[in-house]
Protein backbone atom coordinates (compact mmCIF):
# COMPACT_ATOMS: atom_id res chain seq x y z
CA UNK A 1 0.00 0.00 0.00
CA UNK A 2 1.03 3.32 -1.12
CA UNK A 3 1.52 6.10 1.95
CA UNK A 4 1.28 9.33 -0.40
CA UNK A 5 -2.72 9.19 -0.01
CA UNK A 6 -4.90 11.73 -1.77
CA UNK A 7 -5.24 15.27 -1.02
CA UNK A 8 -8.97 16.17 0.70
CA UNK A 9 -11.82 16.36 -1.80
CA UNK A 10 -10.35 14.41 -4.59
CA UNK A 11 -11.04 11.30 -5.95
CA UNK A 12 -10.35 8.42 -8.31
CA UNK A 13 -13.08 7.21 -10.41
CA UNK A 14 -12.41 3.72 -10.19
CA UNK A 15 -13.19 1.61 -13.75
CA UNK A 16 -15.58 -0.04 -11.62
CA UNK A 17 -17.46 3.07 -11.29
CA UNK A 18 -16.80 5.02 -14.72
CA UNK A 19 -19.59 3.11 -16.53
CA UNK A 20 -22.11 5.67 -14.86
CA UNK A 21 -20.04 8.38 -15.51
CA UNK A 22 -19.61 7.69 -19.67
CA UNK A 23 -23.33 7.07 -19.72
CA UNK A 24 -24.27 10.57 -18.53
CA UNK A 25 -21.48 12.03 -20.28
CA UNK A 26 -23.22 10.46 -23.88
CA UNK A 27 -25.97 11.66 -22.71
CA UNK A 28 -25.31 15.03 -22.57
CA UNK A 29 -23.52 14.70 -25.55
CA UNK A 30 -26.53 13.06 -27.50
CA UNK A 31 -28.87 15.76 -25.65
CA UNK A 32 -26.19 18.92 -26.01
CA UNK A 33 -26.48 18.26 -29.54
CA UNK A 34 -29.36 17.71 -31.07
CA UNK A 35 -29.98 21.32 -29.75
CA UNK A 36 -27.30 21.74 -32.59
CA UNK A 37 -24.27 22.89 -29.69
CA UNK A 38 -21.06 22.14 -30.31
CA UNK A 39 -18.78 20.43 -27.38
CA UNK A 40 -15.06 22.96 -26.67
CA UNK A 41 -12.23 21.98 -24.54
CA UNK A 42 -10.98 24.62 -22.68
CA UNK A 43 -7.38 24.78 -20.64
CA UNK A 44 -7.71 23.59 -17.18
CA UNK A 45 -5.36 26.47 -16.49
CA UNK A 46 -5.82 30.30 -17.02
CA UNK A 47 -4.63 33.61 -15.99
CA UNK A 48 -6.09 34.14 -12.47
CA UNK A 49 -7.36 37.52 -13.97
CA UNK A 50 -9.82 36.03 -15.69
CA UNK A 51 -11.66 34.84 -12.45
CA UNK A 52 -10.96 37.57 -10.69
CA UNK A 53 -12.51 39.83 -13.62
CA UNK A 54 -15.02 37.78 -14.26
CA UNK A 55 -16.23 35.02 -11.61
CA UNK A 56 -16.20 38.30 -9.55
CA UNK A 57 -13.94 39.61 -6.76
CA UNK A 58 -16.55 39.69 -4.22
CA UNK A 59 -17.44 35.99 -4.74
CA UNK A 60 -16.80 33.65 -2.22
CA UNK A 61 -15.27 31.46 -5.16
CA UNK A 62 -12.52 34.22 -6.17
CA UNK A 63 -12.12 35.66 -2.47
CA UNK A 64 -10.90 31.67 -0.93
CA UNK A 65 -11.68 29.33 -3.22
CA UNK A 66 -9.24 29.24 -5.77
CA UNK A 67 -5.99 27.16 -6.65
CA UNK A 68 -3.95 29.63 -7.30
CA UNK A 69 -0.04 29.79 -7.91
CA UNK A 70 2.79 31.19 -9.66
CA UNK A 71 4.30 29.34 -12.69
CA UNK A 72 8.36 29.27 -13.12
CA UNK A 73 8.11 33.00 -14.77
CA UNK A 74 5.64 34.09 -11.56
CA UNK A 75 2.66 34.94 -13.52
CA UNK A 76 -0.06 34.02 -11.16
CA UNK A 77 -2.35 30.91 -12.93
CA UNK A 78 -5.30 29.23 -11.25
CA UNK A 79 -7.16 26.12 -11.80
CA UNK A 80 -10.63 26.71 -13.31
CA UNK A 81 -13.45 26.69 -10.71
CA UNK A 82 -16.00 27.12 -13.56
CA UNK A 83 -16.15 26.86 -17.03
CA UNK A 84 -17.61 30.22 -18.44
CA UNK A 85 -15.09 32.54 -18.13
CA UNK A 86 -13.00 30.06 -20.21
CA UNK A 87 -15.46 29.56 -22.57
CA UNK A 88 -16.11 33.30 -22.59
CA UNK A 89 -12.38 34.18 -23.16
CA UNK A 90 -12.20 32.05 -26.48
CA UNK A 91 -15.01 33.08 -27.81
CA UNK A 92 -13.44 36.64 -27.45
CA UNK A 93 -9.80 35.72 -28.85
CA UNK A 94 -11.37 33.75 -31.83
CA UNK A 95 -13.58 37.13 -32.41
CA UNK A 96 -16.39 34.95 -33.10
CA UNK A 97 -18.36 37.57 -32.16
CA UNK A 98 -17.84 38.78 -36.02
CA UNK A 99 -20.36 35.85 -37.82
CA UNK A 100 -22.75 38.09 -36.37
CA UNK A 101 -24.69 34.40 -35.23
CA UNK A 102 -25.21 33.05 -31.96
CA UNK A 103 -22.60 30.42 -30.79
CA UNK A 104 -23.58 27.19 -28.98
CA UNK A 105 -21.03 25.65 -27.04
CA UNK A 106 -21.19 22.97 -24.63
CA UNK A 107 -18.25 21.56 -22.39
CA UNK A 108 -17.79 18.48 -20.19
CA UNK A 109 -14.43 18.57 -17.69
CA UNK A 110 -13.11 19.14 -13.87
CA UNK A 111 -13.07 22.17 -12.04
CA UNK A 112 -11.46 23.35 -8.86
CA UNK A 113 -12.33 24.72 -5.67
CA UNK A 114 -10.75 25.01 -1.93
CA UNK A 115 -14.25 24.45 -0.33
CA UNK A 116 -14.84 22.21 2.78
CA UNK A 117 -15.78 18.59 1.49
CA UNK A 118 -18.88 17.00 2.75
CA UNK A 119 -21.29 14.51 0.41
CA UNK A 120 -21.57 16.04 -2.51
CA UNK A 121 -18.88 18.38 -2.49
CA UNK A 122 -15.21 17.95 -3.70
CA UNK A 123 -12.21 20.18 -4.23
CA UNK A 124 -11.97 18.74 -7.72
CA UNK A 125 -15.50 18.27 -9.19
CA UNK A 126 -16.85 17.72 -12.78
CA UNK A 127 -19.22 19.79 -14.38
CA UNK A 128 -21.19 19.47 -17.62
CA UNK A 129 -22.26 22.54 -18.98
CA UNK A 130 -23.69 25.05 -22.22
CA UNK A 131 -23.05 28.54 -23.17
CA UNK A 132 -24.76 30.86 -25.48
CA UNK A 133 -23.16 33.79 -26.60
CA UNK A 134 -25.15 36.27 -28.85
CA UNK A 135 -29.21 36.23 -28.17
CA UNK A 136 -30.64 38.94 -25.97
CA UNK A 137 -34.02 37.95 -26.30
CA UNK A 138 -35.64 35.38 -23.56
CA UNK A 139 -35.94 32.45 -26.02
CA UNK A 140 -32.45 31.43 -25.48
CA UNK A 141 -33.32 31.38 -21.23
CA UNK A 142 -36.33 29.26 -21.88
CA UNK A 143 -34.03 27.07 -24.11
CA UNK A 144 -31.49 26.46 -21.76
CA UNK A 145 -34.11 25.47 -19.01
CA UNK A 146 -35.21 23.32 -21.13
CA UNK A 147 -32.10 21.45 -22.18
CA UNK A 148 -31.26 21.34 -18.71
CA UNK A 149 -34.56 19.59 -18.02
CA UNK A 150 -34.23 17.21 -20.99
CA UNK A 151 -31.20 15.79 -19.81
CA UNK A 152 -32.11 15.34 -16.62
CA UNK A 153 -35.37 13.71 -17.76
CA UNK A 154 -33.67 11.78 -20.21
CA UNK A 155 -31.48 10.03 -17.11
CA UNK A 156 -35.38 9.40 -15.67
CA UNK A 157 -34.96 12.19 -13.20
CA UNK A 158 -37.97 13.02 -11.20
CA UNK A 159 -38.79 15.41 -7.93
CA UNK A 160 -36.96 17.75 -9.66
CA UNK A 161 -37.53 21.92 -8.37
CA UNK A 162 -36.87 24.46 -10.82
CA UNK A 163 -36.41 27.81 -9.28
CA UNK A 164 -35.86 31.17 -11.33
CA UNK A 165 -35.46 34.75 -10.75
CA UNK A 166 -34.53 37.94 -12.48
CA UNK A 167 -31.62 39.94 -10.94
CA UNK A 168 -32.04 43.25 -13.45
CA UNK A 169 -29.79 44.46 -15.47
CA UNK A 170 -26.83 47.22 -15.06
CA UNK A 171 -29.61 49.60 -14.96
CA UNK A 172 -32.32 48.90 -12.61
CA UNK A 173 -29.49 46.48 -10.41
CA UNK A 174 -28.03 49.65 -9.05
CA UNK A 175 -31.43 50.71 -7.30
CA UNK A 176 -31.67 47.11 -5.92
CA UNK A 177 -28.02 46.90 -4.44
CA UNK A 178 -28.57 50.14 -2.52
CA UNK A 179 -31.92 49.17 -0.87
CA UNK A 180 -30.32 45.88 -0.08
CA UNK A 181 -27.38 47.96 1.27
CA UNK A 182 -29.83 50.64 3.52
CA UNK A 183 -31.70 47.35 5.15
CA UNK A 184 -28.45 45.61 6.01
CA UNK A 185 -26.69 48.85 7.34
CA UNK A 186 -30.01 48.61 9.50
CA UNK A 187 -29.25 45.52 11.13
CA UNK A 188 -25.71 45.47 10.95
CA UNK A 189 -24.85 45.07 14.35
CA UNK A 190 -26.47 41.78 13.87
CA UNK A 191 -23.83 40.66 11.00
CA UNK A 192 -20.12 38.88 11.58
CA UNK A 193 -17.10 40.73 10.15
CA UNK A 194 -17.22 39.00 7.63
CA UNK A 195 -20.61 39.79 6.56
CA UNK A 196 -19.80 43.31 7.34
CA UNK A 197 -16.99 43.58 4.95
CA UNK A 198 -19.43 41.58 2.26
CA UNK A 199 -21.90 44.39 2.97
CA UNK A 200 -19.26 46.39 1.78
CA UNK A 201 -18.00 45.07 -1.75
CA UNK A 202 -21.43 43.65 -2.61
CA UNK A 203 -24.44 43.19 -0.44
CA UNK A 204 -25.63 40.80 -3.19
CA UNK A 205 -22.81 38.49 -1.77
CA UNK A 206 -25.28 38.22 1.68
CA UNK A 207 -28.00 36.76 -0.02
CA UNK A 208 -25.98 33.46 -0.65
CA UNK A 209 -24.75 33.61 2.78
CA UNK A 210 -25.64 30.07 4.44
CA UNK A 211 -24.93 31.82 7.90
CA UNK A 212 -28.41 30.71 10.34
CA UNK A 213 -28.81 34.61 11.10
CA UNK A 214 -28.49 36.06 7.32
CA UNK A 215 -31.00 33.29 5.94
CA UNK A 216 -33.17 34.74 8.73
CA UNK A 217 -32.46 38.86 7.78
CA UNK A 218 -32.76 37.36 4.45
CA UNK A 219 -36.61 37.05 4.51
CA UNK A 220 -37.49 40.87 5.09
CA UNK A 221 -34.40 41.78 2.70
CA UNK A 222 -35.91 43.78 -0.06
CA UNK A 223 -36.35 41.73 -3.29
CA UNK A 224 -35.09 42.26 -6.91
CA UNK A 225 -38.03 41.47 -8.50
CA UNK A 226 -39.38 44.59 -6.66
CA UNK A 227 -36.66 46.61 -8.67
CA UNK A 228 -36.89 45.59 -12.50
CA UNK A 229 -36.85 47.88 -14.77
CA UNK A 230 -39.38 47.98 -17.85
CA UNK A 231 -37.05 45.69 -19.94
CA UNK A 232 -36.38 43.54 -17.46
CA UNK A 233 -39.80 43.22 -16.15
CA UNK A 234 -40.87 42.34 -20.05
CA UNK A 235 -38.03 39.73 -20.06
CA UNK A 236 -38.48 37.72 -16.98
CA UNK A 237 -42.51 37.65 -17.89
CA UNK A 238 -41.34 36.35 -21.70
CA UNK A 239 -39.42 33.76 -19.58
CA UNK A 240 -41.82 32.49 -17.99
CA UNK A 241 -44.44 32.61 -20.75
CA UNK A 242 -42.45 30.28 -22.79
CA UNK A 243 -41.97 27.71 -19.14
CA UNK A 244 -46.01 27.66 -18.77
CA UNK A 245 -46.06 27.55 -22.68
CA UNK A 246 -44.19 23.98 -22.55
CA UNK A 247 -45.88 22.90 -19.05
CA UNK A 248 -42.71 23.37 -17.15
CA UNK A 249 -43.20 23.16 -13.82
CA UNK A 250 -41.24 25.84 -12.24
CA UNK A 251 -41.23 28.62 -8.69
CA UNK A 252 -40.42 32.04 -8.64
CA UNK A 253 -37.57 32.23 -5.62
CA UNK A 254 -37.22 35.61 -4.95
CA UNK A 255 -34.04 34.60 -3.20
CA UNK A 256 -31.79 33.52 -5.79
CA UNK A 257 -29.32 34.93 -6.60
CA UNK A 258 -26.46 32.50 -7.22
CA UNK A 259 -22.56 32.72 -6.22
CA UNK A 260 -21.41 34.55 -9.18
CA UNK A 261 -20.85 38.53 -9.87
CA UNK A 262 -21.73 38.04 -13.67
CA UNK A 263 -25.10 37.29 -13.75
CA UNK A 264 -27.81 39.32 -14.75
CA UNK A 265 -31.78 39.23 -15.31
CA UNK A 266 -32.48 35.93 -15.06
CA UNK A 267 -30.92 32.86 -12.89
CA UNK A 268 -32.28 29.23 -12.14
CA UNK A 269 -31.59 26.34 -10.53
CA UNK A 270 -32.60 22.82 -10.36
CA UNK A 271 -32.57 20.81 -7.16
CA UNK A 272 -34.09 17.95 -5.42
CA UNK A 273 -35.13 16.70 -2.64
CA UNK A 274 -33.16 13.25 -2.74
CA UNK A 275 -29.76 15.27 -1.86
CA UNK A 276 -29.65 16.48 1.64
CA UNK A 277 -28.10 19.86 1.82
CA UNK A 278 -26.44 20.10 -1.65
CA UNK A 279 -29.60 19.82 -3.05
CA UNK A 280 -28.63 22.07 -6.25
CA UNK A 281 -27.86 19.68 -9.34
CA UNK A 282 -28.13 22.65 -11.78
CA UNK A 283 -27.43 26.36 -11.68
CA UNK A 284 -27.24 28.83 -14.54
CA UNK A 285 -28.23 32.10 -16.06
CA UNK A 286 -27.68 34.80 -17.99
CA UNK A 287 -24.71 37.16 -18.11
CA UNK A 288 -25.47 40.28 -20.52
CA UNK A 289 -22.00 42.14 -19.85
CA UNK A 290 -19.44 39.55 -19.32
CA UNK A 291 -18.37 39.57 -23.07
CA UNK A 292 -17.99 43.34 -22.10
CA UNK A 293 -16.09 42.90 -19.24
CA UNK A 294 -13.61 41.01 -20.70
CA UNK A 295 -12.54 44.48 -22.97
CA UNK A 296 -14.83 43.00 -25.66
CA UNK A 297 -18.45 44.14 -27.37
CA UNK A 298 -21.61 44.44 -26.00
CA UNK A 299 -22.67 40.43 -26.32
CA UNK A 300 -25.31 38.63 -24.21
CA UNK A 301 -24.71 35.64 -22.95
CA UNK A 302 -26.06 32.81 -21.00
CA UNK A 303 -25.03 29.12 -19.76
CA UNK A 304 -25.84 26.45 -17.50
CA UNK A 305 -23.28 24.14 -15.20
CA UNK A 306 -24.74 20.68 -13.72
CA UNK A 307 -22.54 18.76 -11.43
CA UNK A 308 -21.54 15.35 -12.08
CA UNK A 309 -21.16 14.11 -8.82
CA UNK A 310 -24.22 15.02 -7.54
CA UNK A 311 -26.10 13.66 -10.27
CA UNK A 312 -23.85 10.41 -9.95
CA UNK A 313 -25.17 10.17 -6.12
CA UNK A 314 -28.82 10.73 -6.93
CA UNK A 315 -28.82 8.52 -9.41
CA UNK A 316 -27.16 5.53 -7.62
CA UNK A 317 -29.63 6.45 -5.00
CA UNK A 318 -32.39 5.92 -7.49
CA UNK A 319 -30.68 2.72 -8.34
CA UNK A 320 -30.38 3.60 -11.66
CA UNK A 321 -30.44 0.36 -14.03
CA UNK A 322 -27.51 1.12 -16.92
CA UNK A 323 -28.32 -1.06 -19.96
CA UNK A 324 -25.91 -3.66 -20.20
CA UNK A 325 -23.56 -1.97 -22.81
CA UNK A 326 -20.79 -4.36 -22.23
CA UNK A 327 -19.90 -6.63 -24.87
CA UNK A 328 -18.88 -10.18 -24.46
CA UNK A 329 -15.61 -11.02 -23.72
CA UNK A 330 -13.80 -13.68 -25.42
CA UNK A 331 -10.20 -15.05 -23.98
CA UNK A 332 -8.19 -16.77 -25.87
CA UNK A 333 -6.49 -19.84 -24.56
CA UNK A 334 -2.75 -19.92 -25.65
CA UNK A 335 -0.45 -22.88 -25.73
CA UNK A 336 2.44 -21.80 -26.86
CA UNK A 337 4.12 -19.09 -28.99
CA UNK A 338 3.29 -20.59 -32.65
CA UNK A 339 -0.64 -20.02 -31.94
CA UNK A 340 -0.09 -16.69 -30.94
CA UNK A 341 -0.75 -15.29 -35.09
CA UNK A 342 -3.97 -17.35 -35.33
CA UNK A 343 -4.97 -15.70 -32.56
CA UNK A 344 -4.33 -12.55 -33.35
CA UNK A 345 -5.57 -12.58 -36.64
CA UNK A 346 -9.02 -14.28 -35.09
CA UNK A 347 -9.32 -11.17 -32.61
CA UNK A 348 -9.57 -8.73 -34.88
CA UNK A 349 -12.35 -10.43 -36.62
CA UNK A 350 -14.08 -10.65 -33.47
CA UNK A 351 -13.65 -6.74 -32.80
CA UNK A 352 -15.38 -5.90 -35.89
CA UNK A 353 -18.31 -8.33 -34.78
CA UNK A 354 -18.17 -6.24 -31.85
CA UNK A 355 -16.63 -8.40 -29.03
CA UNK A 356 -14.48 -8.00 -26.42
CA UNK A 357 -11.05 -9.99 -26.47
CA UNK A 358 -8.35 -10.83 -23.89
CA UNK A 359 -4.86 -12.65 -25.53
CA UNK A 360 -3.86 -15.21 -23.19
CA UNK A 361 -0.14 -15.49 -22.07
CA UNK A 362 1.61 -18.38 -24.01
CA UNK A 363 4.21 -18.22 -20.54
CA UNK A 364 2.06 -19.44 -18.59
CA UNK A 365 -0.10 -22.44 -18.52
CA UNK A 366 -3.15 -23.75 -19.94
CA UNK A 367 -4.67 -23.59 -16.78
CA UNK A 368 -3.32 -21.12 -15.54
CA UNK A 369 -5.12 -19.22 -18.45
CA UNK A 370 -8.07 -20.72 -18.20
CA UNK A 371 -8.20 -19.80 -14.33
CA UNK A 372 -7.57 -16.05 -14.89
CA UNK A 373 -10.21 -15.84 -17.96
CA UNK A 374 -12.75 -16.83 -14.98
CA UNK A 375 -11.58 -14.39 -12.91
CA UNK A 376 -11.70 -11.31 -14.72
CA UNK A 377 -14.91 -12.67 -15.69
CA UNK A 378 -14.52 -13.89 -19.31
CA UNK A 379 -17.99 -14.93 -21.36
CA UNK A 380 -16.07 -17.45 -23.68
CA UNK A 381 -12.81 -19.51 -24.34
CA UNK A 382 -11.51 -19.67 -27.25
CA UNK A 383 -9.39 -23.01 -27.50
CA UNK A 384 -6.66 -21.08 -30.35
CA UNK A 385 -4.80 -24.82 -30.66
CA UNK A 386 -7.83 -26.42 -32.18
CA UNK A 387 -7.80 -24.11 -35.07
CA UNK A 388 -5.15 -25.51 -36.92
CA UNK A 389 -5.50 -28.39 -36.04
CA UNK A 390 -8.59 -29.41 -37.60
CA UNK A 391 -10.00 -26.13 -39.03
CA UNK A 392 -12.50 -26.07 -35.95
CA UNK A 393 -12.32 -24.24 -32.59
CA UNK A 394 -13.70 -25.14 -29.33
CA UNK A 395 -15.46 -22.44 -27.77
CA UNK A 396 -16.38 -22.83 -23.91
CA UNK A 397 -19.09 -20.86 -22.42
CA UNK A 398 -18.22 -19.83 -19.32
CA UNK A 399 -21.44 -19.15 -17.67
CA UNK A 400 -22.51 -22.86 -18.80
CA UNK A 401 -19.60 -24.82 -19.02
CA UNK A 402 -20.94 -26.09 -22.17
CA UNK A 403 -18.27 -26.87 -25.11
CA UNK A 404 -19.00 -26.48 -28.77
CA UNK A 405 -16.64 -27.62 -31.32
CA UNK A 406 -17.77 -25.21 -34.17
CA UNK A 407 -16.10 -25.54 -38.24
CA UNK A 408 -14.23 -21.54 -38.96
CA UNK A 409 -16.84 -21.32 -41.61
CA UNK A 410 -19.97 -21.75 -39.59
CA UNK A 411 -17.95 -19.09 -37.14
CA UNK A 412 -19.91 -15.97 -37.87
CA UNK A 413 -23.23 -17.87 -37.45
CA UNK A 414 -22.47 -19.11 -34.30
CA UNK A 415 -21.46 -16.01 -33.15
CA UNK A 416 -25.20 -14.20 -33.46
CA UNK A 417 -26.37 -17.02 -30.52
CA UNK A 418 -23.05 -15.74 -28.46
CA UNK A 419 -23.83 -11.51 -28.57
P1 LIG B 1 -21.95 26.75 -9.85
O1 LIG B 1 -20.81 26.61 -10.84
O2 LIG B 1 -21.48 27.15 -8.48
O3 LIG B 1 -23.08 27.55 -10.39
O4 LIG B 1 -22.51 25.26 -9.62
C1 LIG B 1 -23.21 24.53 -10.59
C2 LIG B 1 -23.36 23.11 -10.12
O5 LIG B 1 -22.08 22.51 -9.98
C3 LIG B 1 -23.98 22.97 -8.73
O6 LIG B 1 -25.38 22.97 -8.81
C4 LIG B 1 -23.45 21.63 -8.28
O7 LIG B 1 -24.22 20.59 -8.82
C5 LIG B 1 -22.08 21.59 -8.88
N1 LIG B 1 -21.03 21.98 -7.91
C6 LIG B 1 -20.61 23.23 -7.58
N2 LIG B 1 -19.62 23.18 -6.67
C7 LIG B 1 -19.39 21.88 -6.41
C8 LIG B 1 -18.47 21.16 -5.57
N3 LIG B 1 -17.57 21.78 -4.81
N4 LIG B 1 -18.53 19.80 -5.56
C9 LIG B 1 -19.42 19.15 -6.33
N5 LIG B 1 -20.31 19.76 -7.15
C10 LIG B 1 -20.29 21.10 -7.20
Amino acid sequence: MTNIGLPRGVQDIMPEEVDIWQFIEETAREIFESYNYKEIRTPIFEFTELFVKGTGDTTDIVIKEMYTFLDKKGRSLTLRPEGTPGVVRAYLMNKIYSNNIPWKVYYIGPMFRYERPQAGRYRQFHQLGIEVLGIKDPIADFEIIKIALDFLQRLKLSNLEIDINSLGCIKCRPYYKEALKEYFFSVQEELSEIDKDRLKRNPLRLLDSKDENIIKLKEKAPQSLDYLCEECKEHFEKVKNYLDMDNINYKVNPKLVRGLDYYTRTVFEISTNLLGAQNAIVGGGRYDNLVETYGGPSIPGLGFAIGMERLIILLSKLGINLKNKDKKLIYFLIPEDKYLKTAIDLSQYLIEKKFKINIGNPNTSLKNQLKIANKIGADYVFFVDSITNENKIKIKNLSTGEEKIIPLNELSLELETMI
